[in-house]
């Protein structure tokens, strides 16, 4: 595929802010893409070269960026970076200044996707002496085929600036437009569509069949991504064997798998109305890892599917030791643990171990406890369908002795006194609660459902758990604090309907000056000039940012507010957090793993029936 064509892509989907529009482009896109070149096309919708579990990282800073620009147009780096500091944006810049080149280029040639890929991916992967220069040659080659609009994006693209608001949900959306025609002939979907419908009008019984039928397609699109987290190459096998390429689509070790989430409820007695005989572990406070295991290589994953094993040796050792399988995927919870006294160490100490320098000496000082709570793959086996109680049984045969990996702490019961006492003799340990399990439950993969149920010491507070928002935009600060450059942030939900992000919380409170020079500092590398594409704010902060950082959240309780646009439906007030703190940042989230809007709003309900007494 010419870049070009990309790059007009790009330059439509910019400018439409309706996710109807933006899907049928994206739509038409994936339809004139061959089945070669549609995962880099993937990749760079999503602003990466693989996935993102490879962590290839494109990064160039913006002073080489401005030295390819200059050396692909003639113009000088003091004439590119004025025009830098006018515009605000180097993709523009570079298209302007290539649009009035002051010289002709001597080798032009029409740039495919394929060519711009390499030159990315080897600006990606030098290093070393002399890398600093060949990344910028690489940059002005492309750039110097490159025309106005293509460079647009070829200078966007290594600084990780995209901004095309397109996240993975719309992707998907769009491959199951594409795969309609095709759904529409199988017939056991069909079938199974048709037993569903509801509408009686023959006129519209046939439009809820598409609609169904679509929303089927995305399901099981979705339900492969959740298992691999690669869209890219499953894109691949959609465009080259149809809806039939998912069958090709499974799990194996060194693939994330997206994690399984926990309900809430605030008592035991309503866990066991609702699992009756169920498992209840110890909840310990630390990260989760998703270790995986083929022969000697292990790779260690954290909750957002970074690729971690560098960080943590200790447990990738011990996985070689302890581990009785070839091949496997087990997850735990990893905290630094004191063995000599038996005390689990606080969250803050923990966290200390997530880093790339001094990795070894922290190893010895503060070294890794794994809890292991379940088990999802081994020897070639896909054990997500299996109740959970089978698969406990398998977890522990499948962890052999040893000290680093052990498993997590359960008892099995129906009464809720037992349950209460298993949560305070948790908490006494200074862990944060225990966590509910649906003996009968298979292991579902990127969904929030009641096979886990937490409770947690929190609940006890004031809101019924602590909220993970993203920030969204900055206010500066005043008075004391106007030497930090910031005192308040702007801060939203995830809307997994629409994807967007929705306000919520200004936040002003439980910053200490540390942490708000902090912030500033980190949130400034990502701020904007207009509010981002997949924002919904009525509230204008001083500055917008991407969404990008996810903040643990308490408040005293969730109230309506016609300010924000939280669950806010036509002609109604939205949700918003009344005298929101900030707990701490949340590294180990990604912008769509933080709190939904649906959540809010069961959350909302709960807490009114709590004070109404129902
Ligand atoms: P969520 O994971 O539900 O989005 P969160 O990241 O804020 O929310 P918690 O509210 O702390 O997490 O609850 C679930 C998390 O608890 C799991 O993701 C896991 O990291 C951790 N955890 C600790 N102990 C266990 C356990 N025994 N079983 C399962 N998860 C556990």
């Amino acid at each position: 595929m010419h870049f070009k064509v990309l790059a007009e892509f790009f330059g439509k989907i910019e400018k439409v802010s309706s996710r109807l529009k933006m899907t049928d482009l994206l739509a038409e896109l994936f339809e004139k893409a061959d089945s070669d070149g549609i995962a880099k096309v993937i990749y760079l919708f999503q602003g990466q070269l693989a996935p993102a579990f490879e962590q290839v990282e494109i990064g160039m800073g913006e002073k080489f960026v401005e030295e390819a620009i200059a050396k692909a147009s003639g113009y000088t780096r003091e004439e590119v970076h004025k025009a830098y500091k006018e515009k605000g944006d180097l993709g523009l810049v570079a298209e302007q200044l290539l649009g009035k080149k002051k010289q002709k280029s001597l080798f032009s040639a029409e740039l495919s996707v394929e060519k711009v890929f390499r030159n990315l991916m080897k600006i990606a992967t030098s290093e070393g002496q002399g890398s600093q220069q060949l990344k910028i040659k690489l940059l002005a080659e492309l750039l110097n085929s490159a025309s106005p609009i293509e460079a647009r994006y070829i200078v966007r693209i290594p600084l990780g600036k995209m901004r095309l608001g397109i996240g993975d949900p719309t992707i998907m959306d769009a491959f199951a437009l594409n795969l309609l025609p095709e759904a529409k002939k199988g017939k056991k979907l069909v079938k199974e569509v048709k037993a569903e419908l509801k509408e009686k009008k023959p006129e519209k019984r046939k439009e809820e069949e598409e609609r169904k039928l679509r929303a089927k397609v995305r399901e099981m699109i979705e339900g492969k991504y959740n298992v691999h987290s690669d869209l890219g190459s499953i894109a691949e096998k959609l465009k080259k064997h149809g809806l039939d390429g998912l069958k090709n689509v499974e799990i194996r070790p060194g693939v994330p798998i997206r994690p399984t989430l926990a309900e809430r409820l605030p008592t035991a007695r309503e866990i066991v109305e609702k699992l009756g005989k169920c498992a209840v572990e110890a909840k310990y406070d630390g990260f989760r890892l998703a270790v995986h295991k083929d022969g000697s290589r292990v790779s260690i994953f954290s909750r957002r599917q970074e690729n971690v094993t560098e960080m943590f040796p200790e447990v990738a050792e011990a996985v070689r030791k302890q581990v009785k399988a070839e091949k496997a995927i087990f997850e735990g919870e990893a905290l630094a643990f004191n063995e000599e006294t038996g005390e689990y160490y606080p969250f803050q100490v923990t966290i200390q171990r997530k880093r790339k320098y001094d990795v070894g000496k922290m190893a010895k000082e503060f070294p890794l406890t794994l809890f292991c709570f379940d088990v999802l793959y081994e020897d070639g086996k896909n054990l997500m369908q299996l109740p959970f109680k089978e698969r406990r049984e398998k977890l522990e045969k499948l962890i052999g002795k040893g000290k680093t990996i052990v498993l997590t702490d359960s008892i099995i019961t129906d009464d809720p006194k037992k349950i209460e006492k298993y949560f305070d003799e948790s908490v006494e340990k200074g862990l944060e609660g225990i966590i509910a399990k649906d003996l009968e439950a298979p292991y579902i993969a990127g969904a929030r459902k009641f096979a886990w149920i937490k409770l947690k010491r929190s609940y006890r507070s004031e809101l019924s758990d602590t909220i993970d928002t993203v920030v969204i935009g900055y206010f500066k600060g005043r008075g004391q604090r106007t030497k930090f450059g910031l005192g308040a942030l702007l801060t939203a939900v995830y809307d997994e309907k629409e994807d967007r992000f929705k306000s919520i919380a200004k936040i002003g409170t439980g910053m200490s000056e540390q942490q708000l020079a902090d912030l500033h500092k980190m949130l400034s590398k990502s701020k904007q000039k207009k509010k981002p594409a997949r924002v919904d704010s009525e509230l204008e902060p001083d500055s917008w940012v991407e969404p990008r950082h996810v903040i643990e959240v308490n408040a005293d309780e969730i109230t309506k507010s016609p300010m924000h646009t939280a669950a806010r439906e036509k002609g109604k007030e939205g949700l918003a957090l009344r005298f929101p703190r900030m707990v701490k940042i949340r590294q180990d989230k990604k912008p769509e793993q933080a709190t939904t809007v649906k959540e809010v709003a069961a959350m909302f309900k709960r807490q009114k029936h709590v004070k109404t007494g129902e």
